[in-house]
Formats: C-alpha cells, structure tokens, sequence
C-alpha cells in the first residue's frame, strides 16, 4: 500500500480553497494511516457538514458523510455495532463544538473508542465566515464586523474537563507532529482528542488582516511551543501543543460488551 491508495482519485479536484489547511491535514492522516499499516477495509471516516466534513469524500475508506453537528452520534452507533473497526472523525468549529458540542462531551464523558480530530481555522468556512466557538475575543468576521464580544473554548481544556483520555494540539505547519499525533491517537484504546490549528485564508485571514496561508503558517510556528516550554512562562499567550492527556480507562464498547455477558448468564 502506498499513500496514494487511500485517496478517492475521482473526487479530485478538491473543493478547498488554495492555501486551505485542511489539505494538510487529509496528507497526514493518510500518511498516519498507512504507517500504522491499517487496512483500508478496517477503517470508517464519519464526517458532519463543512469544508472540514468534506475531506471523508477524499478518503478511500468506509466513510459517512452526515449532518451538520452529528458526526459523534452516528460515529458512536458505528463502533458500537462493529468494535473492531478504526473510526476516525474529523470535525470543524461548528460539528465539533457547537451544534455538535453535546456530543462531544457526552463522547468524551463514555470514552468510547474513537479519534475525534478539531480542524480548528476560528470560523465557519463554507457558509460565508460566522465566528464559531473557536473565534475569540475581538476577531471580526462576517457576523461579527465590529469584533466578535464571544468567549471562545480551549478546546484541549474542554477535552480533558470532558473525560477524554487521550488529549494533543498541534497546527498545520507542524507536519511531522500532526502526523504522528494522529498515529498516537488512532492507537490510543478510548475517546483521543487532537486539536489542529488550520488557515482559512479566504475569510479568517482576510477578515482579520492575517495576511496569506504562508503568513497563517509562520503565526502558527511562531505563537505555539511544545508542551512544558520554559518560553511559555515567559510569554503566557503563546499556546502549547503536543500530548496534554494520555491515560488509560474503561473504553464504552468493552464495558457494553461485558454488561451483555452478564445479563445473557443472568
Ligand atoms: S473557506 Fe476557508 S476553510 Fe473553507 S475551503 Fe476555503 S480556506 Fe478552507
């Protein structure tokens, strides 16, 4: 198998704009994928509704392309009813963390056996550029051009708060760490969180005088530091990225399967 195995020929071109992160992202997760040495047959994509929710159209797995915010639901009756499968759901602002949220802390809260990627660009793409619960104090955007007055989720903190038991941020420009935490996180046994910084230049950046992708990317490599940085300390804005929560608990299907055992010998 090679990298190109995994991806749907027919579906291109994409759909995404040029200089879009999510791209970036489809190349490390296949690339994650075909490190682990995962069948394709093994494999189930569940997306909800957005530019992000697009990239299951992209992939040569089972994949679901669903609605908008549900992404988790019909994620969660897929590995329930076929546990032996890899499910992987990469999800936007709005599937992951708004309309969606729900189901992201009740996912996190059964940790259920699932690799729920945030593609997280600060705005809702494909419907125009709305802030989202990922915006933050002060950003403008299409509904919001006098600055955006929302607080916005850590989506790490949530993550952990929630009862995910495997918790890691990393950005588009950091290739080889967004590829191997997606590794980690699909091999991690219960509900893996991995938060992506993604560019939308079409609209965040525009909007926000962020300047082009390339210039999205150096503020991703130049405002993050890896986990435990003394940088941090010196500068408390800069944001950290790699594994924040790597544990080990009751994953939901094992459980369910074992409530079965004992009502059938009840
Ligand atoms: S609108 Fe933004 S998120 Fe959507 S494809 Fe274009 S750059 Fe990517």
């Amino acid at each position: 198998m090679s990298v190109h195995d995994f991806i749907r020929e027919r579906f291109f071109p994409h759909m995404w704009c040029a200089g879009c992160g999510h791209g970036t992202i489809l190349n490390g997760l296949i690339r994650a994928v075909d490190e682990l040495g995962i069948r394709k047959r093994n494999l189930v994509m569940v997306t909800g509704i957005g530019c992000s929710a697009r990239i299951s159209g992209y992939v040569d797995f089972h994949s679901l392309h669903t609605i908008h915010g549900r992404a988790l639901a019909f994620a969660t009756g897929v590995k329930l009813s076929r546990p032996e499968l890899h499910v992987i759901v990469p999800m936007g602002d709005g599937d992951g963390l708004s309309i969606g949220g729900n189901h992201f802390i009740h996912a996190a809260r059964r940790n259920i056996n699932l690799t729920a990627l945030i593609m997280n660009n600060r705005t809702y793409g494909m419907t125009g550029g709305q802030f989202s619960p990922l915006s933050g104090l002060g950003i403008k955007a299409s509904t919001a051009p006098y600055d955006n007055i929302d607080n916005s989720f850590d989506v790490v903190e949530l993550a952990k708060a929630a009862g995910a038991t495997f918790v890691a941020r990393t950005t588009t420009f950091h290739v080889n760490q967004l590829s191997d935490l997606i590794k980690a996180a699909i091999q991690h046994k219960g509900f893996s969180v991995v938060e992506i910084f993604t560019q939308c230049p079409t609209y965040f950046g525009r909007k926000n005088k962020l300047g082009d992708a390339p210039q999205m990317l150096q503020t991703f490599k130049e405002r993050t530091v890896p986990v435990g940085s003394p940088k941090k300390q010196e500068d408390p804005s800069l944001i950290e990225r790699g594994i924040f929560v790597n544990i080990e608990r009751p994953e939901y299907c094992d459980e369910y399967q074992k409530l079965l055992e004992r009502t059938q010998e009840a």
